[in-house]
């Protein structure tokens, strides 16, 4: 849950989909990231401390700030009702703690009637709020709702980077394969401006479709396509894809890792994605949107 903790250092989005096929794990990822706003530990790295009166609370389901929505009745639905019930409920300050946190359980189980009027809270949110959507079927949400909210997708009790930074990292290959040269530092400093504060995650992102690609290609090179346990590993989420042979994805991640340990050592960040973004250039990796 170490993503989720820095999720939290003051970049904090409105509303998150929690997505992954484990409902037990995003509803710890929630509590988590509940406990973790609202936790009374001074000290912010070791939030939540589990210990303390609000994070015991939050824990026990006792907490005034915590507003959890499941599906009801035998057609497993979230009513428009449950939906403007909780717009009353955190229309006001948080009673106890720092920020008011409702949960939607199966947020995929709203209707339409019941995601449009859950828009509007969205559009407008309320202060000291936080919107924690789960679900396992994302693609069940309208896409005005998927484009208010920051994505987090779980693989098992793994937690992967926003998916906006796989959709960066794809960007970015995709920039370079096409414009060449000039490309790769442009595409360095966009990166590097936009992305200043939390560029792990871009580097993660990049890592995994490096990685799946590498997987992808020894699936078509060694096992003759062969759909088979490989697949069952890829974490890049669906319908983006880094194409390259098996050499040239592997020698991406050794130059993303050796780019990975200067930054850690304060190299400039703009020097190093550009130093990254033109190996990656001369390696022969595709962006494919499938
Ligand atoms: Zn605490």
């Amino acid at each position: 849950m170490k993503l989720i903790g820095r999720l939290a250092d003051g970049q904090l989005a409105h509303a998150y989909i929690l997505s992954g096929s484990s409902m037990e794990v995003l509803e710890t990822a929630a509590l988590h990231l509940a406990q973790r706003v609202n936790c009374l530990e001074t000290d912010p790295d070791k939030r939540p401390c589990g210990q303390c009166s609000a994070c015991r609370r939050l824990q026990q389901g006792l907490c005034g700030d915590w507003f959890r929505l499941e599906p009801q009745g035998a057609s497993r639905t979230l009513r428009i009702e449950q939906i403007r019930q909780l717009q009353t409920d955190i229309a006001g300050r948080p009673a106890e703690g720092r920020m008011k946190v409702a949960l939607l359980q199966e947020a995929h189980r709203m209707n339409e009637q019941s995601q449009n009027c859950l828009l509007k809270t969205l559009e407008e949110p309320p202060e000291n709020t936080l919107l924690l959507l789960l679900t396992d079927k994302p693609q069940g949400l309208l896409p005005t709702i998927l484009s208010r909210c920051q994505r987090l997708t779980f693989q098992g009790a793994q937690i992967l980077p926003p998916t906006e930074d796989f959709e960066l990292a794809a960007q970015a290959v995709d920039t370079i394969r096409r414009t060449g040269y000039e490309g790769v530092f442009d595409m360095a400093a966009f990166v590097d401006q936009s992305r200043k504060k939390r560029l792990s995650y871009f580097f993660s992102a990049l890592e995994i479709m490096l990685r799946d690609g590498m997987l992808h290609s020894l699936s078509r090179e060694v096992l003759q396509g062969a759909p088979g346990p490989l697949e069952d590993l890829l974490l890049t989420p669906a319908g983006m894809r880094l194409e390259g042979s098996s050499e040239a994805c592997r020698r991406g991640l050794e130059v993303l890792w050796e780019t990975a340990y200067w930054l850690e050592r304060n190299v400039s960040s703009a020097l190093l994605l550009e130093n990254l973004f033109m190996e990656v250039w001369k390696l022969d990796i595709n962006y494919r949107k499938t």
